[in-house]
């Protein structure tokens, strides 16, 4: 790139969130660059997680995380049918395995209802038995519209309409600064890379996943006091995963009641049917920690057993961890996602997208749209 170059829009990191937002301005006829900072795309949170197309159950009603996650998994099943990226809608059960978690599952429908999932159905231990002969519970919920997703694929589409739109992505392309200072008249946005590139943009968004809290707080030329209003402070969540060694024993995705932060110990299957368990929660505070202890897998033995009584010793290998960005920390309730439009931060065309984590990839299509919407 050349020295201080003027673009309208310029859209910070090429995962999930950043490529459907870059497609989706594009698609309105902006001119668009995205700037990633690696090599290639989705090498962060986007390429590790659990590719799970979810539901939209569990998140609080009225939360932009249970609206974006319903609506983006509708408009996600929809693209990647048109689009021939691959996804199974596998179906997911919930299940209780303790007597006393079963009344906890109609919780979980009454919650589904509000968020309008309601396709959930509830089954008996019998019941969900006949659907998955290798489960212990003693009643569990079925929720027929969580499925799989090939998030790649899925990445590679968005950043294919994109570019088929005129977009354009820039690897290779570390942000270090956003400002408000030195920007051109029309162009009053400055976006400055590690190797001095200034762009001069109308309309920026941030979606830097680990990164997008400290880019965004140390943005320059923003109102004083908006600093310790509107940021919150980053936290990180390691997420590991155990990958089961030989045939996967259920066809569905199988979740315990969730007890504690994240959704438990459960078992999610990739298209090639090979199954994994995990993420489990681990507060660490360097975001690139991204090793998988060993060790960790002792612990699941016991939470899969409850579920699978049938799990052999040994038969767990460490998989891959995933970073989840929280911007609530290990004692505080689970924050919502926190989209910053110009109505929170007083900036024309500034989009900050914060906390993104999980059900970010169901909803990145409904995030894009949200963007485009908080822009115009
Ligand atoms: C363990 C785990 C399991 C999950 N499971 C699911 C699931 O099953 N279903 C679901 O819907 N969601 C799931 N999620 C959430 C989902 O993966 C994320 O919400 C989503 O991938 C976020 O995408 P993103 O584009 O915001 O972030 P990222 O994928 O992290 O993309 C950000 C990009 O920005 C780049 N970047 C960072 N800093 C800069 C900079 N300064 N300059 C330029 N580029 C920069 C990065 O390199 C990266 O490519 C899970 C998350 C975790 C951690």
């Amino acid at each position: 790139m050349r020295a201080m170059e003027q673009i309208d829009t310029v859209v910070i990191g090429a995962g999930v969130v950043g490529l459907a937002v870059g497609r989706e301005l594009a698609l309105t006829g902006g001119e668009v660059m995205v700037l990633e900072s690696e090599n290639a795309i989705g090498t962060g949170t986007s390429s590790r997680n659990s590719e799970v197309i979810h539901a939209g159950i569990y998140y609080p009603a009225g939360s932009l995380k249970a609206r974006l996650c319903v609506q983006g998994k509708g408009m996600l099943y929809a693209y990647c049918a048109e689009r021939g990226v691959a996804h199974q809608r596998l179906g997911k059960l919930i299940v209780a395995t303790r007597p006393e978690q079963v009344q906890a599952l109609d919780g979980i429908l009454a919650k589904a209802a509000a968020n309008g999932v309601h396709d959930l159905q509830k089954l008996s231990a019998a019941e969900a038995k006949a659907l998955e002969p290798a489960l212990a519970c003693e009643a569990a919920l079925l929720s027929p519209s969580t499925g799989v997703v090939d998030s790649h694929g899925l990445m590679l589409a968005l950043q294919g309409d994109m570019e088929n739109a005129g977009g354009l992505l820039a690897l290779v392309s570390p942000v270090q600064h956003m400002g408000l200072r030195h920007g051109t008249a029309t162009h009053p946005i400055r976006v400055t890379t590690q190797d001095g590139t200034e762009l001069a943009c109308k309309v920026l968004v941030n979606a830097a996943g680990l990164n997008a809290v400290a880019l965004a707080r140390g943005m320059d030329g923003l109102a004083p006091n908006l600093l310790a209003q509107a940021f919150p402070r980053a936290y990180f969540a390691k997420g590991s995963y155990f990958t089961l060694a030989g045939k996967a024993p259920f066809s569905r995705l199988i979740y315990p009641v969730p007890e504690a932060a994240g959704l438990g110990v459960h078992l999610t299957l990739d298209l090639g049917g090979q199954a994994k368990f995990g993420p489990d929660v681990q507060w660490v505070d360097d975001p690139a920690d991204l090793q998988v202890d060993p060790r960790r897998g002792e612990a699941f033995y016991a939470e899969v057993r409850r579920y699978w009584s049938d799990l052999p010793d040994g038969a767990l290998q460490p998989g891959y961890a995933g970073m989840r960005p929280k911007i609530s920390g290990p004692h505080e309730a689970a924050a919502d996602f926190m989209v910053q439009g110009p109505a929170d931060h007083s900036v024309p065309g500034l989009v900050n997208l914060l906390g993104i984590e999980s059900p970010g990839l169901t909803s990145s299509l409904a995030l894009a749209a949200h963007v485009r919407s908080l822009l115009t």
